[in-house]
């Protein structure tokens, strides 16, 4: 479902507009906390029956992946200061051989920082020898915002049920393919994360969403969570800040993490500026608009119900919105026309401007 666009290519809303379209945001979030909780899957949560996706053996990758430029490294194999615990005391998680490990009993770790939309990239490896099974073995989870859970588990040849395998959204959405590696293998979680969005008031604006790559493979395409992951309950979003840590989970099993990055994601699009597209228009009159009908170069100008309009390629005309006697603009593009004209005011040929680039061409008849 659509709750919001974000777009640049429109024309500037006038304030009605903008009033109008507050008040649908605003109208559209109290019927979402109307509603309660967003629909759900028709599943239970954790069901036996829930069908499991394919295994697919995964390509070999090229590991570690380097972070872009631009990224923030939470761990490089060298030390935990980007971490504590969820209580701010330092974690006792521990590091060896470019790892770090979750400890049974330390409980979750946590970033210092906080973050939002965020491209994140984690490797992990579920340990050796094997222990336990389903659930029980090589868990631990991947917390954006410490509230929306892509699950760490053992999922090499580990029946468990579909909704919490490896790269579920825990309790939400099972992966579309099952792409898990044998464990002690590096594997890797490329997550790409939009925060949900709540409306100064609370109501649910739009919800989180993941999309999650598992060892080169799309496991989750553009999911959208109904709320935090849970155990058991199925709860409702409650409205949170803008920025919240990235946790792990401890879940009791020696799960390693190492080259941890992410990029932080810019969350809209710049708006152009209030005055960008506001030049006046004119008024030519019809016996004046007829001396440009004709041809230029590749292009037809011709007159339709009161409007200069031109081919710009094939059959497509398109209007030319007048701003003087000879500057011409398009109504979507950031394209202009002027036309060349001589001393008694006939055309003689246009230049097209777009993109930066100048397309002239010399009237043809
Ligand atoms: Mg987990």
């Amino acid at each position: 479902m659509t709750f919001t666009t974000h777009s640049n290519n429109q024309k500037p809303m006038n304030t009605l507009h903008r009033t109008l379209a507050a008040i649908g945001v605003v109208l559209l979030g109290t019927m979402l906390m109307a509603a309660g909780a967003l629909a759900q899957s028709a599943w239970k949560q954790h069901d036996m029956n829930r069908p499991r996706p394919p295994v697919v053996t995964p390509p070999i990758q090229s590991l570690p992946v380097p972070a872009p430029a631009d990224a923030v490294v939470l761990f490089d194999g060298s030390d935990l200061s980007q971490w504590q615990a969820t209580d701010g005391t330092p974690t006792r998680w521990e590091v060896a051989d470019g790892a770090m490990i979750s400890v049974a009993g330390a409980g979750y770790i946590q970033t210092r920082q906080a973050f939002g939309d965020v491209q994140l990239h984690v490797e992990w490896a579920a340990p050796t020898p094997v222990e336990g099974t389903s659930q029980g073995r090589g868990n631990s989870g991947v917390f954006l915002m410490g509230l929306y859970e892509v699950q760490v588990l053992d999922s090499y040849d580990n029946e468990t049920y579909a909704d919490g395998q490896a790269a579920a959204i825990y309790g939400q959405y099972p992966p579309l393919a099952n792409a898990a590696r044998p464990p002690g293998q590096w594997q890797t979680y490329d997550i790409f994360f939009r925060r949900p969005r709540f409306s100064p008031s609370g109501g649910l604006l739009e919800p989180a969403r993941l999309t999650v790559v598992h060892n080169g493979l799309v496991v989750q395409n553009n999911a959208e969570l109904w709320g935090p992951t849970n155990w058991l309950q199925s709860l409702p979003y409650q409205p949170h800040p803008d920025k919240l840590p990235l946790a792990f989970q401890d879940h009791g099993n020696p799960v390693r993490y190492r080259n941890i990055w992410l990029r932080e994601l810019p969350e809209h699009q710049p708006e152009p500026p209030a005055d960008a597209y506001t030049e006046a228009t004119v008024t030519i009159s019809p016996e004046e608009l007829e001396h440009f009908v004709g041809k230029y170069g590749i292009w037809e100008v011709r007159r339709e119900q009161g409007r200069l309009q031109m081919n710009f390629y094939g059959p497509l005309f398109l209007d030319l919105i007048p701003h003087s006697p000879t500057r011409f603009s398009l109504k979507h593009t950031a394209g202009t026309v002027e036309f060349d004209v001589d001393a008694n005011g006939d055309p003689q040929g246009l230049t097209f401007y777009l993109g930066g680039s100048t397309y002239p061409a010399k009237r043809m008849e």
